[in-house]
């Protein structure tokens, strides 16, 4: 933008404003008037002219527009605070089919249209012209493509680059448009435009560690699924809900050969993903997403410590009072105060302390090289549980062991959904800056947008 503003007056238009009678010729003008009016005393009429060719000339330059193409003319609306730039086709020159590129005669004009440009100043600045249309003898009548914008878009691609970079920057759509000067719909509009385009430049030939999750999407029982790549930090495709044929048509958007370099991917305990990984891409490692896994084994002590402290309070007891946080919390990540509390009640005969020993003994798991250790060290670990008479951690014990071998191919892989829970958390951010979405198509447009790490630029 910088570089516009200050190269952007023409020398026309300062001479213009340093010259009290072209001042007076443009206020003669009034809204609506040319810059450099034929006829204005004392600057005569050659001097109007070659002012206007200069402005034009300026304008040409600005805008990157050569033969055919030309600048007609320049109009300053002053009271609409606006400039119009009219471009025109020279005459003579051949049009090419848009189509097949093939060089043809002209048929006609199109109807005259207006695209939006970057702003001049504080001027919203836009370019009107009338579209040649070729008479291709293969494909007919057709209106030529403009080399400043897009078929059928409404801005130049300059603006909606700049449209691109403001949203980007944003997070807040709403505020990015108010920014723009332009709709909520004409900014969804943009940001649709540029994830299709972001799409079909993509290049998928290097995926290797993918993920799955789902995301809550509206109140209840409301979900889309997620397939983000692992390594670049990603999302690759979104669908709505997260039942096994949702899953199925997340992997339909990769092809065969995509599929087959897949290695591992993250993944909840949910069955209708593994189900689908294991049809969609069979040579590709599940493997069991350790947060995933210390969430169900937290959500089991805290489990253990609800039951315990009710049965404690019915006789008076208040140890446990207050001691949620001292059992799901990293004991590293301590305060003093908090540390020595939690060393009292740990040494407490308390059905919760075991519950938590044998959570945080699960953390060894990750850590083994050999599958066979972490095998020996798993058969060890669920025979104690087993052995504790704690509900709730023999429940996880119990699921752990069903899904072992999908825990084990971690240390293969080492590959875990953080990622994928730290565009989730993005994700989050948007939906909250959206107030929510009602419409899943606009939810998914907003995730790649912000996410998918497209090319989303025109140019
Ligand atoms: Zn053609």
């Amino acid at each position: 933008m910088s570089g516009v503003i200050s190269t952007f007056w023409p020398a026309g238009w300062r001479w213009a404003h340093c010259c009290a009678p072209a001042r007076a010729a443009l206020r003669c003008a009034g809204p609506g008037g040319r810059f450099g009016l034929a006829g204005a005393a004392p600057v005569g009429r050659l001097a109007g002219m070659s002012m206007d060719h200069e402005l034009q000339k300026h304008y040409a330059l600005l805008l990157g527009i050569g033969s055919p193409w030309e600048v007609k003319a320049v109009a300053l609306k002053l009271a609409e605070k606006r400039v119009e730039i009219e471009l025109g086709w020279q005459w003579g020159s051949d049009a090419k089919c848009p189509e097949c590129g093939r060089v043809c005669s002209i048929h006609d004009s199109a109807p005259e249209r207006t695209w939006r440009h970057l702003d001049t100043m504080q001027f919203i600045t836009v370019i009107r012209a009338r579209t040649p249309r070729a008479n291709c003898p293969e494909h007919g009548v057709k209106t030529m493509t403009v080399p400043w914008a897009a078929p059928q878009g409404r801005f130049t691609l300059h603006f909606e680059r700049f449209a691109l970079e403001v949203l980007l920057a944003c997070a807040n759509v709403q505020a990015g448009c108010a920014l723009l000067g332009i709709g909520w719909e004409t900014g969804h509009e943009i940001m649709k435009r540029a994830v299709a385009r972001g799409l079909e430049r993509r290049q998928l030939d290097q995926l290797k560690h993918l993920g799955m999750d789902e995301k809550s999407f509206k109140r209840g029982q409301s979900y889309i699924t997620l397939l983000t790549d692992l390594e670049q930090s990603r999302v690759l495709a979104v669908v709505e809900d997260r039942t096994r044929e949702a899953a199925g048509q997340l992997w339909d958007t990769l092809s065969p050969e995509q599929k087959a370099a897949v290695e591992a991917v993250a993944v909840d305990m949910w069955e209708p993903f593994i189900q689908t990984i294991q049809t969609q891409v069979p040579d590709a490692d599940v493997v069991h997403d350790k947060f995933h896994v210390s969430k169900y084994l937290n959500e089991a002590v805290d489990k253990v410590r609800r039951q315990e402290h009710k049965e404690l309070l019915a006789q008076g007891d208040e140890t446990l009072k207050g001691s949620r946080q001292l059992w799901l919390y990293n004991p590293q990540n301590f305060s003093p105060a908090q540390a020595a509390e939690f060393a009292a009640l740990k040494d407490l005969q308390l059905k919760v302390a075991r519950a938590w020993a044998a959570k945080e003994l699960f953390t060894k798991f990750w850590q083994y090289q050999e599958a066979g250790w972490a095998r020996r060290f798993f058969k060890d670990w669920f025979g104690w549980v087993s052995r504790s008479r704690l509900k709730p951690m023999i429940a996880v014990a119990r699921m752990l062991k069903r899904h072992l071998e999908n825990l084990l191919t971690y240390l293969k892989h080492h590959i875990t959904n953080a990622v994928t829970e730290g565009l989730n958390s993005k994700i989050q951010s948007l939906k909250s800056a959206a107030r929510g979405f009602r419409n899943f198509k606009n939810y998914r447009t907003r995730i790649l947008f912000f996410c998918g790490k497209l090319d989303l630029y025109p140019l």
